[in-house]
């Protein structure tokens, strides 16, 4: 029998990449997309006519309830939120609304439309904050440094929770950065690889970051995307870590893209205080000790090959004359 999913956040990078997974694997994949004045398909119009588009918001209890209950679906990615760190310092509440309120109305609308839907949690590295321990496994405990980190923290706990005390088959993928062509620009990685490419095309000539130290564990959006399916496909529900195991600092991002593109990125790159973020998290990187050992992933992608896509995605689609 076809399986059916429903993607939550269907028009971001990865629900894109899931709904392109979940296709090729013979699902019938329903997509929550919310009401906006200007279309935001753009990630999903190749896939347009595959995916049922249903219309529904993690603010809306009701229309979440009705999704479900129409659609019926076997399994229930949830990918949605409010996924931009230092917004959420600007609007706290209303990114507690979609990233923490918005998973009680999905876990409370599952409960009662289809229990036997298995659920994935997007779960994200920012619960850890400032961890005391370096990698992080599943165990490391919980310091959220940011109204997003505690979001996705309260989002974490009320999926587990709704595991123990509903049984229910839910579980979290405590997912570190990742990033494609896809990635918005807002996103450190994609302005890097995205300004490269313009300055080589001559739209730009200078690059502004903040700390080219920082490190980070970042993998490609497509690996982590088959791990949040490969966690639905176990007999029993469980919690994972997905990361890529190792970090980069910025500036051996910033010379892999420029590389990419021929140039020196010293002649091109400043530090600007203000690109610094407030409070920044010591080494996060995840351990992939449990997920390599219990379900077998590991990213196939490596940092270079992500790099070099990204810059090579920007460079035809700036020569080609899109933005
Ligand atoms: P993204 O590109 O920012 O996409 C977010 C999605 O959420 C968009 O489709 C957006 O729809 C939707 N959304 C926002 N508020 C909504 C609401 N009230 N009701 C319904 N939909 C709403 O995020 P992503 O990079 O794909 O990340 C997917 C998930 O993983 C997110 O939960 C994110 O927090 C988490 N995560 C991501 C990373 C990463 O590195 N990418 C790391 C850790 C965790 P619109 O198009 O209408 O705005």
């Amino acid at each position: 029998m076809t399986k059916k999913a429903l993607i939550t956040g269907l028009t971001g990078q990865d629900g894109s990449y899931l709904a392109e997974l979940l296709l090729a694997k013979g699902y019938q994949v329903f997509g929550l997309v919310r009401r906006s004045s200007t279309s935001n398909l753009e990630r999903i119009t190749h896939l347009s006519g595959n995916v049922e588009i249903v219309s529904g918001d993690l603010l809306d209890q009701s229309s979440l309830m009705d999704v479900i209950a129409e659609s019926q679906p076997d399994e229930i990615y949830n990918l949605a939120s409010q996924s931009y760190v230092p917004l959420s310092w600007t609007q706290p509440a209303l990114t507690a609304e979609y990233t923490a309120l918005g998973v009680s109305r999905l876990l409370e609308s599952i409960r009662r439309c289809k229990p036997d839907a298995k659920f994935y949690q997007a779960s994200s590295s920012e619960v850890f904050g400032q961890p005391d321990e370096s990698p992080q496994t599943e165990r490391t405990a919980f310091r959220p440094r940011n109204p997003y980190g505690v979001a996705k923290a309260y989002a974490h706990w009320m999926t587990v929770n709704y595991r123990q005390k509903y049984n229910l088959y839910t579980c979290c993928g405590i997912t570190y950065t990742h990033e494609s062509p896809r990635r918005g620009t807002e996103f450190v990685f994609r302005k890097i690889t995205h300004t490269a490419a313009q300055i080589k095309l001559g739209f730009t000539n200078e690059l502004k970051l903040g700390n080219l130290d920082a490190r980070r564990d970042w993998c490609y959006a497509k690996d982590a995307v088959y791990a949040m399916w490969l966690m639905l496909q176990q007999e029993q529900p469980d919690d994972y870590i997905i990361a890529s195991g190792e970090t980069h600092s910025v500036k051996e991002l910033v010379e892999c893209a420029f590389n990419c593109v021929g140039l020196n990125w010293q002649d091109y790159v400043s530090v600007d205080p203000a690109f610094y973020r407030p409070d920044e998290p010591v080494q996060l990187i995840g351990s992939i000790n449990k997920i390599k050992t219990e379900l077998g992933w590991q990213p196939q992608h490596s940092f270079e090959e992500l790099v070099k896509s990204m810059v090579d995605y920007d460079l035809t689609k700036l020569s080609n004359g899109r933005a």
